[in-house]
């Protein structure tokens, strides 16, 4: 891991040659910790799946859950999803700023579907942290960033816990010194009519209240270990069609969702056969997974048999995600 000095009120980074290695490890696919001013970013470019899952197996979750992309400008956002006048007012007043606005997501957004975790929406961060703008600006890519730390362990806000807790995974560390607002950022969902705080953070929910003349509803909360429901604003995307786990056969007018070179009996009259990984690689089946439940209901097949995945490394939130998606629905 490199590591980087920064002083984020200079932005005297602006043409060096580290800031110009810093893009291209982001162009590359590569993890970078970026400073902003809420806690420090696991970095990468969000609309790289492969980058994405290296993500998630570096935080060592369990589960996917949706990243906050990060962008330059109002601008830039307005590329990535729509924004209506409620979006365009808290734009205004709070980016740059530790908001984060979940809002539905462009059919045309590049932002890949591990980074939304299948979902129809996306979370978008104008931060002020001018680090975090020019990387995002100069790479020309939106940058997906969760806080930078091991899963279960508190938020990185300074460059020695973020080197502690990541720094075997990371290409660059950018050391800002202790950020100085050290609580993640708000999460507003603006998805259906009621604006909706999903999490408190570093602008006050009165703040936002004020701006858009009306409360803020709680977000909709289901128990983290529930199945996904039909119907539901969900926090987890799920296929329409059913699921069968751990199949080691194919039924007539199933498709399959296959895992490894070696296809099981039956695979011949699917009704559509999607590869996680013809390597059986975990790491090309994350960054596949969310499209593959997409491709597999767009095969217009009623119930889908998915091959095992193994349990370990990045298996765990693949399975996880198969698991939920083969509950029965509330
Ligand atoms: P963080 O851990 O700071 O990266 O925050 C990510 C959180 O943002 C997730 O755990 C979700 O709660 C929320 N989030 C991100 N994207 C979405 C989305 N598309 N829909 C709903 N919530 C989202
Ligand atoms: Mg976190």
């Amino acid at each position: 891991m490199r590591r980087w000095q920064i002083d984020p009120q200079s932005e005297t980074w602006r043409g060096t040659a580290a800031f110009e290695a810093a893009v291209a490890d982001l162009v590359d696919g590569r993890l970078l910790a970026v400073p902003t001013e809420t806690v420090y970013g696991l970095a990468a470019d969000a609309t790289n799946a492969l980058a994405c899952a290296d993500i998630y197996a570096a935080k060592g979750r369990p589960s996917f859950n949706p990243l906050i992309a990060h962008v330059e400008s109002t601008k830039a956002a307005e590329r990535h999803a729509l924004f209506d006048a409620r979006a365009r007012a808290l734009a205004e007043a709070f980016w740059p700023g530790p908001l984060t606005m979940v809002l539905p997501k462009r059919v045309d957004s590049p932002i890949c579907d591990l980074a939304t975790a299948g979902l129809p929406s996306v979370a978008l961060r104008v931060p002020a942290a001018a680090i975090m703008r020019d990387l995002a600006q100069a790479s020309g890519r939106p940058i997906a960033a969760p806080s930078a730390n091991r899963s279960g362990r508190i938020s990185g806000t300074t460059a020695e816990a973020v080197a502690g807790d990541l720094g075997d995974r990371l290409a660059l560390l950018i050391d800002a010194g202790p950020t100085p607002v050290g609580v993640e950022s708000t999460i507003v969902a603006l998805t259906d009519e009621r604006p909706r705080l999903l999490r408190p953070g570093g602008i006050e929910r009165q703040a936002i209240e004020a701006v858009l003349g009306e409360t803020l509803a709680p977000a909709l909360v289901r128990p983290d270990d529930a199945p996904d429901a039909p119907g539901m604003l969900s926090s987890h995307y799920a296929p329409r069609a059913a699921l069968r786990l751990e199949a080691t056969h194919v039924e007539p007018d199933e498709a399959l969702l296959a895992f490894g070179p070696d296809l099981p009996p039956g695979a011949e009259h699917a009704r559509a056969v999607v590869q996680l990984s013809a390597r059986g690689e975990l790491r090309e089946a994350a960054a596949r997974l969310f499209t593959a439940m997409r491709e597999l209901d767009a095969s217009g097949a009623e119930r889908i048999a998915a091959m095992p995945v193994p349990e370990a490394g990045l298996g765990e939130a693949i399975n996880d995600r198969l698991r939920r998606a083969a509950a029965p629905r509330r």
